[in-house]
């Protein structure tokens, strides 16, 4: 829901909102974070006659390849090729660099192609982490592919009960039934445990969903 308007009040910000049912409610708040998300600045590209496809990313081939002749482009300005769900807009850092080592070297004559990225992305705040890799269900729902997405969410402890500090990690995986294909994992725990786990997983791997996995189990 979206904030309409932040007004200092002493030591804390007091903000307004539209809640779900229309009304607008105020909450205290110390602290505030703006995400104003982000868009391709293509304008370079374009003039030059470059093509745009998703998100108004310049449209790019696995070899980095623009629609111009001899023009290659990576970074946040040009389209991703994701492993599982085709052509997607990841603007981030692992997303940039490695396509750029890709459309560095074919310009100078090579032949690399960029493998595709999972998707796999991680969060902290403060010491909560939450991490992802490959997609969501609801992302497999309009990805176009034949998937009968089944999910199943559990949250174990990060370690054993009967030792101290043990927090729980909330999982949720996602699979086709059909396949067995694991599509995607997300995880939320404390500082250091969930982010690792679900950065290790490849999700375009083919792995067993197990026999408790079914739509029923979808949530
Ligand atoms: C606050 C913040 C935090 C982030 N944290 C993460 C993170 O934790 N993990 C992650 O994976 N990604 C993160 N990102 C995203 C990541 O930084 C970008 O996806 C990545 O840097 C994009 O690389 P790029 O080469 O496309 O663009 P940039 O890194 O922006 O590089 C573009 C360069 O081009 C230069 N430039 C622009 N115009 C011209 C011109 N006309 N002539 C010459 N030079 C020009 C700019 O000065 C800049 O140096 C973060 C981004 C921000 C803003």
């Amino acid at each position: 829901m979206p904030a309409r308007d932040a007004v200092r009040e002493g030591s804390s910000l007091r903000i307004s909102a539209q809640g779900q049912d229309g009304e607008t409610f105020t909450r205290d708040a110390d602290l505030v974070l703006v995400a104003v998300g982000v868009r391709p600045d293509t304008s370079l590209a374009v003039a030059a006659g470059a093509r745009t496809g998703l998100k108004g990313a310049i449209e790019v081939d696995e070899h980095m390849r623009t629609s111009l002749p001899d023009v290659y482009a990576a970074g946040d300005r040009v389209v991703t090729h994701h492993r599982l769900l085709g052509v997607t807009w990841l603007p981030l850092g692992t997303t940039a660099h490695k396509p750029g080592r890709v459309a560095g070297e074919n310009a100078l004559g090579g032949n690399r192609r960029f493998a595709g990225s999972p998707g796999s992305q991680a969060v902290k705040v403060f010491d909560l982490v939450a991490a992802r890799t490959g997609p969501r269900e609801h992302e497999v729902l309009v990805s176009g592919k034949d998937w009968i997405p089944a999910t199943t969410a559990s949250s174990p402890d990060d370690h054993k009960a009967y030792y101290p500090g043990a927090t729980p990690i909330a999982i949720r995986v996602t699979g086709d039934i059909g396949s067995g294909l694991l599509l995607g994992a997300q995880l939320v725990g404390r500082r250091g445990r969930g982010d690792l786990q679900a950065r290790r997983h490849r999700p375009d791997r083919r792995a067993s969903l197990g026999p408790g996995a079914s739509p029923a189990a979808t949530g």
